[in-house]
């Protein structure tokens, strides 16, 4: 069996999870959103407890 660690993008605006593997990115680098074609910074972890 093969596990292959591939990092995920979440869309901050519509919550769409895609591969970063498979987004598409803009002249900046930042990931473009496949359902909502935002484009952005990867989500900030939230902080449990607070
Ligand atoms: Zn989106």
């Amino acid at each position: 069996m093969g596990f292959v660690w591939v990092s995920q993008f979440e869309c901050a605006s519509c919550g769409a999870r895609e591969a970063t593997t498979r987004l598409e990115y803009d002249d900046l680098g930042y990931a473009v959103c496949p359902g909502c074609g935002r484009n952005g910074k990867p989500a900030p972890k939230q902080v449990a407890g607070q």
